[in-house]
């Protein structure tokens, strides 16, 4: 090669994909290479600065009446019974929910997983109430893949128990990994049961609201907090926001804040202390909350209470502050045996996520960080499902192990059943995102099948292995109801992928697997399609309807001969003719 013809930098090792073999990352990957079983697991280089993982895991904070033995291997104390997740790996014993974890997340080992429950860096909420119904086990956690959670819940304007039930199995359909249920009106006790009983994901709940429910939060002391959390413990929740470190010495730095305090719980709480002039009584009555927990395996979700609730207000001094309290939190909870995630903002620049994450990673020693988001910025009301899944984005290749989703509601009413699809599919993709750029074994598998059947024109293999089949078909077949080797978008003397098929220097199309080997039978629009297209209201309702009944005949293929040019229903012609009558029809009824 002469050297005008030589690349001025180092080509990064792209090439294959081995992203699949165990221990590999997927070439080309920027991300760290894996370190599972040490504090970076799979973790994004560190921007100078930020500030370095802690030398310390749930290990460090052991119950003072275990005995580490000379071998290094811990002793419980004669007569201990290990009841959580934690308890069992600390004493090596690798659970049923922990080998389900590993066949779902097939590039770890059980053993692997137990090591990661042991070090704290990783979570498995599954109450024992639960684990008896339906409940499949799951895990949260930096060496796994990012999971998401669902918001749902009835408020006192808006929605029912069957709404909720429905909303739950809705979420569940569109990838929802937990689902918390934040009712603060209607039944919230038989809401909450009918949830859990009839979910499959960990449930999630903030008891705080079930607690002031027919009383004031100046009410509130530790008997109704303890009964209350012991209820709904029996009930089976597997994970509990607690807002315990926001602390009265934390308040004053809130006064310079553009929107004070934007957590319900962190709120409530405030108001709690100012009234009584005392410290936070989730946090005086810690260890006693950590013995209901550990009696059912009922994990932490450590509240951020003093989230920023506005990019201005991100990382002041009252949400590093109370950070770092939730890392004091973190280990007192270890020491009961209790797992541990822990909650994060919010509304945070771009340039803050790393530095917020890794914050995280060191105060709270790699305990999963649960993020809202964050929202990157604050104008676009209506659309904060796409600002908040940017910053989660983010959040997950820097550390995040968990994200909530935000939907297009957000900040403006109660989610319905269509935001509910729309925040789980905006942050499926931001989880996926993360997972292919942190190079994690598998993960980008179905991109590369997807890329192959896209390269052979193959729209079936297309639609399947897409995440959403129906509204891809949909959105196909509106603009061009033929499977011809071309869609609308360029038409077919503009369609590159065809012409790089006909080249054969390219590689593009030449998958075998994908290959188009005989004519292809267009089925008509499925009940979920037409909805799609009806809901879009582009088409009049007599399309939609020819595209729903649509068959072969009717759209005088001939059967039974192979397609000219790839496809079943219409030769180039034949498609172009059809694609230009509709472009025609669509300006005629448009005025142009
Ligand atoms: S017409 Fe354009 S968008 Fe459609 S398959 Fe060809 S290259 Fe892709």
């Amino acid at each position: 090669m002469s050297s005008s013809h030589r690349p001025p930098f180092v080509l990064p090792p792209l090439g294959g994909n081995p992203s699949s073999a165990r221990l590999g990352t997927t070439p080309g990957s920027f991300a760290n290479a894996p370190q599972i079983g040490g504090a970076l697991a799979f973790s994004s280089p560190d921007t100078p600065g930020m500030p370095a993982p802690s030398e310390k895991t749930a290990w460090d904070f052991m119950p003072a009446d275990w005995i580490r033995g000379e071998g290094g291997a811990w002793r419980a104390p004669a007569g201990f019974v290990p009841v959580t997740q934690l308890e069992h790996a600390r004493l090596g014993v690798v659970t049923p929910e922990m080998r389900r974890v590993a066949e779902r997340e097939p590039h770890l080992t059980p053993e692997q997983v137990r090591d990661e429950v042991a070090a704290g860096r990783m979570v498995i909420p599954a109450n024992r109430q639960h684990l008896g119904f339906r409940l499949d086990p799951m895990a949260i956690g930096r060496a796994s893949r990012t999971k998401v959670n669902a918001n749902m819940g009835a408020s006192p304007i808006a929605s029912s128990l069957d709404a909720e039930v429905d909303k739950l199995r809705w979420a569940e359909r569109w990838g929802a990994d937990t689902v918390m249920d934040l009712s603060t009106g209607g039944d919230l006790d038989a809401t909450r049961a009918a949830i859990i009983g009839a979910s499959t994901v960990p449930i999630g709940t903030v008891p705080i609201y079930s607690m002031i429910i027919g009383r004031k939060i100046e009410e509130l002391d530790e008997r109704v907090v303890l009964e209350s959390l012991e209820h709904q413990a029996r009930q089976g929740v597997d994970y509990f926001t607690i807002h315990a470190g926001v602390l009265r010495e934390h308040l004053p730095f809130v006064q310079k804040r553009l929107i004070g305090i934007v957590s319900r719980g962190g709120s409530l709480l405030a108001k709690w202390m100012l009234v009584h002039r005392r410290q936070n009584l989730m946090y005086e009555i810690w260890d006693d909350i950590c013995q209901v927990m550990r009696r059912h395996d009922v994990t932490f979700s450590i509240g951020d209470g003093l989230r920023p609730g506005g990019l201005a207000d991100a990382s002041d001094e009252a949400q590093l502050r109370e950070l770092a309290t939730l890392g004091e939190l973190t280990e007192r909870a270890w020491r009961h045996g209790v797992q541990v995630m822990v909650e994060g903002p919010g509304h945070v620049p771009f340039d803050q996520i790393e530095y917020n994450m890794k914050l995280q990673r060191r105060l709270c020693h790699g305990a999963p960080f649960y993020v809202l988001g964050p929202l990157v910025t604050d104008v676009f009301p209506g659309y904060d499902h796409i600002t908040s899944c940017i910053g989660a984005t983010a959040a997950a290749y820097h550390g995040a192990a968990m994200l909530c989703y935000v939907t297009p509601k957000e900040h403006l009413g109660l989610p319905k059943r269509d935001d509910v699809k729309q925040g789980c599919v905006a942050y499926k993709i931001a989880a996926h995102a993360a997972d292919v750029a942190l190079g994690i074994p598998g993960v980008r598998d179905r991109d590369d099948e997807l890329t192959k059947a896209r390269a052979a024109l193959n729209w079936e293999k297309h639609f399947e292995l897409s995440f959403d089949p129906d509204l891809a078909r949909a959105y196909h077949d509106e603009d061009l109801d033929v499977d011809t080797d071309f869609c609308a978008m360029c038409g077919h003397d503009w369609c590159s992928v065809r012409i790089s098929k006909e080249i054969q220097e390219f590689g593009s199309g030449k998958s075998t697997e994908y290959a188009w080997d005989k004519p292809k039978v267009t089925a008509a629009l499925t009940p979920e399609q037409r909805t799609i297209l009806e809901q879009r209201g582009v088409l009049s309702p007599g399309e939609i309807h020819r595209l729903a009944s649509k068959t072969k005949e009717k759209m005088g293929a001939d059967t039974g001969q192979k397609a000219v040019c790839h496809s079943d229903l219409a030769d180039d012609e034949k498609a172009i003719a059809l694609q230009d009558e509709r472009i025609r029809a669509e300006g005629a009824a448009a005025g142009r």
